[in-house]
């Protein structure tokens, strides 16, 4: 912590994420501040250090990162890399005895997931996930929708979510752990699941064709799956990288609600049965990061738990098994 009461984070990857989201957030916040970055590419490193004012002890690399135990600057580390990197880096800030933001998808497997609640247990740091939308006001009116049932309960749910185009390591299975449903379309789980506040029992999935087999040799170009959720509310979702897609739309007994764009940084706009949403623009980024800094100040849980990320990677994995076999697969 600092003289103003500000918890230190460091960011672990400087990638795109941390320069152009993460950082400026960090400009934004309250009760956290960038205090250290941890980076493999030295010609990074003055840029930041001449920016962010950071000082040369608080500079690591992922050799000498483990050091950050002795740096009592640092309270949080956030873990902003590939997929399947998380894993090992969660566990060795826990160990470094740090609180933890680790980016979505929390990891590539269940089992890394348990690894990770398990380490950060055992360290006595808190673990939570880069889960923005459950800060920013637009997503949190569905949540409200969900809970209150103004319109009656919910029937169905379409969620979509898909870029154009994407390169370097998400085309890469070992290391995204899979394709646009890792990277994208984990929003429309996550959207149905805070629109419902209940969680899936069973999916059915299919791919997409292939467009460009070569550019997707190792994950999907694209899918489509239905989540059943209690009630018989069926959610029908779509990802991919070859379409442009932003939305969450819930029908409910009375009424409807729809966010698009749904999953952005910034811009998103809704509407429901009963007129436009109107809330103020906020910086997502600032206001998790805030809240989870002031969750370790209150000795409170954070609303985006490790097991909150674990929960989606099952229903991801499920999904996979769904598309790969062609089956209904329940989800336990
Ligand atoms: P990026 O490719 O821009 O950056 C990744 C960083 O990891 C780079 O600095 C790279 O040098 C570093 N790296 C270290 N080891 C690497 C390796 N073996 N292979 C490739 N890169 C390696 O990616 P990004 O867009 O910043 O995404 C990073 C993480 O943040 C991902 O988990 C992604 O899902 C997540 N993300 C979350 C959001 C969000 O809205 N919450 C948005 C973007 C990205």
């Amino acid at each position: 912590m600092n003289a103003q009461g500000k918890l230190g984070i460091a960011l672990v990857g400087l990638g795109e994420y941390s320069e152009k989201q993460l950082a400026p957030a960090l400009q934004e916040t309250n009760h956290c501040y960038l205090a250290a970055i941890v980076t493999g590419t030295p010609g990074k490193v003055d840029k930041w250090k001449g920016k962010y004012k950071i000082p040369d002890k608080n500079i690591y690399n992922y050799k000498s990162f483990d050091a950050i135990k002795e740096n009592p600057d640092i309270d949080i580390v956030y873990i902003v890399l590939p997929n399947a990197l998380h894993a090992e880096y969660v566990i060795r800030a826990a160990r470094a005895g740090k609180h933890v933001i680790c980016e979505k998808p929390m990891a590539i497997t269940v089992e890394e997931c348990d690894q990770m609640i398990t380490a950060c247990e055992e360290a006595g740091v808190m673990l939570s996930l880069g889960y923005r939308l459950h800060f920013e006001p637009y997503n949190l009116e569905m949540m409200r929708l969900g809970k209150e049932k103004p319109f009656g309960n919910w029937l169905s749910i379409t969620a979509e979510n898909g870029i154009q185009g994407t390169s370097g390591w998400r085309l890469d299975k070992s290391l995204a752990g899979g394709g646009p449903l890792m990277d994208l379309g984990i929003y429309c789980v996550q959207g149905c699941r805070y629109t419902t506040g209940m969680e899936p029992i069973a999916v059915t999935a299919k791919e997409a064709a292939k467009t460009d087999p070569e550019k997707f040799r190792s994950v999907e170009e694209g899918l489509s799956w239905v989540m059943e959720f209690p009630d018989n509310i069926k959610a029908a979702c779509t990802t991919s990288y070859s379409k442009e897609m932003n939305k969450l739309r819930a029908e409910a007994e009375n009424g409807w609600a729809e966010l698009g764009p749904a999953y952005e940084y910034s811009g998103i706009k809704g509407q429901s049965s009963q007129g436009k949403m109107e809330f103020p623009e906020i910086n997502q980024q600032a206001k998790q990061m805030d809240d989870f800094a002031q969750a370790i100040k209150d000795k409170r849980p954070s609303p985006v738990p490790g097991e909150m990320g674990r929960q989606d990677v099952i229903i991801l994995q499920a999904i996979y098994k769904a598309m790969a076999t062609g089956q209904r697969i329940e989800i336990g």
